[in-house]
């Protein structure tokens, strides 16, 4: 929880965003002999957007699916190589209270997360047969005491593919690899994943597979980057009854900015804003969040450039436009802390 102990910890409003990418640009960049690339880079834009937390996650690109324990590993070694070469600015943290303590340091502190857990799939197993009983334990045990012990708090069953445990937001367009939905194994995992007090995030899951996350867990779980379906109908975005849902728990959605899920034709900030509000009239103000999932990050470009420059967000530099355009738009003070911080700790502490 966010006790009045932990918010006197910290001095001013800050902005978490639950969904960054920015592990893949450091793992890029670190590819080609850059070093330091937080203490280079990143700390300084992520201060101009006032942005002092994040869920930063490891995500294996579609490229190395065949490969994704490999890959997964390489995107950990970089990003706790470049924050321990960037210690001055940025930290690993695992709960709550560390994040505050790192914020009154003026430093950026990160909760590490996975988008997709394929790589459970093609764990080395040396010795084991893989679908034994003790194989399919020790696929799953495996990464996660590993990811454990970097201070894995966040996970995605998947990204939008299918694979054992569950089937993403997109799967239906490819060929299915298992039964549509939650697998045993899958249920298996999030059992695991609750035990350990990793958050459950189901935003690239298919809605086949969220209800069978609601099924297996009776607690909070996160949509860390999903908007509403009802406002931009795409699979990615969530239905009406998974939105209730996740607020009933005590849960958040983190409203993203990727403008194709905002507003299939016209992505505006004041679109993006209208989501926030929808959701928060379903579920409450207590129950949403920012989850930017900024592209810039990935190099990548795309319907932004529709949008009048004052109505744009699409990187870190942005934030405080929205928050202007927020209080424009009549959101309290209170109402705008509660969005940038408050729920995702108080959400974050009771895992
Ligand atoms: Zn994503």
């Amino acid at each position: 929880m966010i006790d009045s102990t932990t918010s006197d910890m910290i001095p001013n409003s800050f902005v978490f965003d639950l969904h960054s990418d920015i592990a893949t640009d450091v793992s890029l960049r670190r590819a080609r002999g850059e070093r330091k690339v937080f203490q280079r880079i990143f700390c300084d834009r992520l201060r101009a957007g006032g942005v002092q937390g994040l869920i930063s996650v490891l995500w294996v690109e579609p490229q190395y699916r065949q490969r994704s324990p490999e890959r997964l590993l390489q995107l950990l070694g970089s990003l706790l190589s470049d924050v321990e070469e960037s210690s001055d600015c940025v930290q690993i943290v695992t709960d709550a209270k560390a994040l505050a303590n790192t914020i009154r340091q003026g430093k950026i502190g990160l909760f590490l997360g996975v988008e997709g857990m394929t790589f459970i799939e093609q764990w080395p197993l040396l010795e084991l047969p893989r679908e034994s009983d003790e194989g399919l334990y020790e696929r799953f045990r495996q990464p996660l005491s590993v990811l454990g012990k970097a201070g894995l708090r966040h996970a995605m069953l998947t990204w939008n593919e299918q694979n054992q445990l569950a089937s993403g937001s997109d799967s239906a367009n490819a060929p299915r690899v298992v039964a549509e939905g939650l697998t045993p194994f899958g249920r298996e995992v999030t059992r695991e994943l609750h035990r350990r007090g990793i958050a459950i995030d189901v935003s690239h899951l298919d809605d086949t597979s969220i209800d069978g996350v609601l099924e297996e867990v009776d607690g909070t779980i996160i949509a860390s980057h999903s908007n509403a379906r009802t406002l931009c109908e795409v699979p990615r975005n969530l239905s009406d009854r998974h939105i209730l849902e996740i607020g009933r728990r005590g849960g958040v959605v983190g409203i993203n900015a990727y403008a194709g899920f905002i507003d299939s034709v016209r992505p505006t900030l004041d679109r993006y804003i209208d989501h926030i509000v929808y959701v928060a009239e379903r579920i409450g103000i207590d129950h949403v969040a920012f989850g930017f999932d900024f592209t810039d990050y990935l190099e990548t470009q795309e319907l932004w450039h529709t949008a009048e420059p004052e109505q744009r967000l699409e990187r870190v530099e942005d934030v405080p436009r929205l928050l202007r355009r927020l209080t424009e738009r009549g959101f309290s003070k209170q109402e705008i802390d509660k969005l940038s911080y408050v729920n995702t700790l108080r959400v974050m502490g009771k895992l």
